[in-house]
């Protein structure tokens, strides 16, 4: 079995809800949050002794916890795993929710990358978002980031929400490159069902985003990020990085390689295996809380899978097509033991021929062209 590099902590919690989400994510409340870190320590502890190279703590907001507990988790992180092996430790922190003594103390707990959850620089984006903080906040938060040292940054960046006009959208991308972050992550705003968002655009209340203006904004985001000015290069379809910079922890997500995730709803990737954690927070911890100090790689999962051979190759060909490197032959077979002609050779012919898929020196590659219709594309291999 090759053995996981990456692991995922989630942090169920946020100081609002943002109109559009659809994360698992609640309203942080103290008590609970106590008891869900001391459940994530045991879960980790279970874990621990996997050869972790990235790790990544997202939600939610893992900012929107105190100070204490904020320190309580590193210092499990820090304490359980070998942090000698870590190469890339990544923290999602959301504007509003940081200061000074919470930015030295995930410094000093070992992080070096800070994924920054700013959306939208315009206050009338940050409203319709529902988002819990100001432009200002977003600036602030990145300059108080840099002060206390952190110089790897990514920011992350929505767009598309309804009545955003493509010139609104150009002042968001470039207020983002003018911070200077090492990395940035453009993402088109998905409606999803059972967000006060998807209902105030069924009421009428919110207009339906245009797809048209989208796909101009995506050209855009794609000319103007990539431009000798700005100076990233895309190698996936909504992220951005320097030289590099490029986020490893996702491109293990993107190589469909194994992983492990503790916390509430976290899925793990293990020999071929899928399976998740109960996803309800207070029903995460009582399940925790419950296993008289054993806890084990099982103890929260409700949900496993095994996938057959067949599924895991045409899972690595989708999740590698969402990068700009694509997937090479031989790559392919040693991943998953087929030759990538025999299994998709008819395919490839005719996605080629369509000029969205590109095969050149034995990799397979979305164009440009195949970029604007990726899901589509990928739904091919299935
Ligand atoms: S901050 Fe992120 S996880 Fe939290 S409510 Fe907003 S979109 Fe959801």
């Amino acid at each position: 079995m090759t053995l996981p590099n990456a692991l995922y902590i989630h942090v169920p919690f946020c100081v609002k809800r943002c109109s559009y989400c659809d994360f698992n994510s609640s309203v942080y409340q103290t008590k609970i949050a106590d008891r869900y870190i001391a459940a994530l320590e045991k879960e980790l502890g279970s874990v621990a002794d996997y050869p972790y190279k990235t790790v990544y703590i997202g939600g939610g907001t893992p900012t929107a916890f105190g100070e204490k507990q904020l320190g309580r988790m590193l210092s499990a992180v820090s304490g359980l795993l070998d942090m000698k092996r870590i190469e890339e430790y990544t923290v999602e922190v959301n504007p509003g929710t940081v200061n000074p003594k919470k930015l030295f103390s995930l410094k000093d707990g070992g992080v070096n990358r800070i994924s920054l959850g700013v959306q939208s620089f315009s206050e009338k984006g940050l409203r319709l978002l529902g988002r819990a903080h100001s432009r200002k906040d977003a600036f602030d938060a990145f300059h108080t980031l840099r002060q206390v040292g952190f110089d790897n940054l990514s920011i992350d960046l929505i767009f598309g929400w309804p009545g955003q006009t493509t010139g609104e959208w150009a002042e968001d991308l470039a207020g983002a490159v003018a911070l200077g972050p090492e990395h940035i992550s453009a993402y088109c705003l998905s409606v999803e069902r059972g967000t006060p968002l998807a209902r105030d655009i069924r009421s009428g209340r919110i207009p339906v985003p245009d797809e048209a203006v989208q796909l101009d904004m995506l050209k855009k985001t794609m000319s103007f990020l990539t431009s000798a000015g700005a100076g990233y290069r895309r190698y996936e379809i909504s992220n951005f990085a320097r030289r590099g910079r490029r986020c490893r922890h996702n491109i293990n997500y993107w190589k469909n390689l194994p992983y492990v995730g503790i916390g509430a709803g976290a899925v793990s990737y293990l020999d071929g295996r899928r399976s998740s954690n109960v996803r309800d927070v207070l029903r995460y911890v009582t399940r925790i809380e419950a296993e008289a100090g054993s806890v084990t790689q099982n103890s929260a999962r409700t949900f496993r899978e095994r996938l057959t051979p067949r599924r895991r190759a045409a899972e690595t060909v989708i999740m590698s097509l969402r990068m700009t490197s694509g997937i090479g032959e031989r790559d392919f077979a040693g991943r998953t033991g087929f030759s990538l002609l025999e299994l998709y050779g008819d395919v490839i012919d005719r996605l080629c021929r369509l000029g969205l898929l590109s095969m050149r020196q034995n990799r397979l590659r979305l164009t440009r062209k195949g970029l604007f219709v990726a899901d589509s594309v990928m739904m091919e291999f299935l």
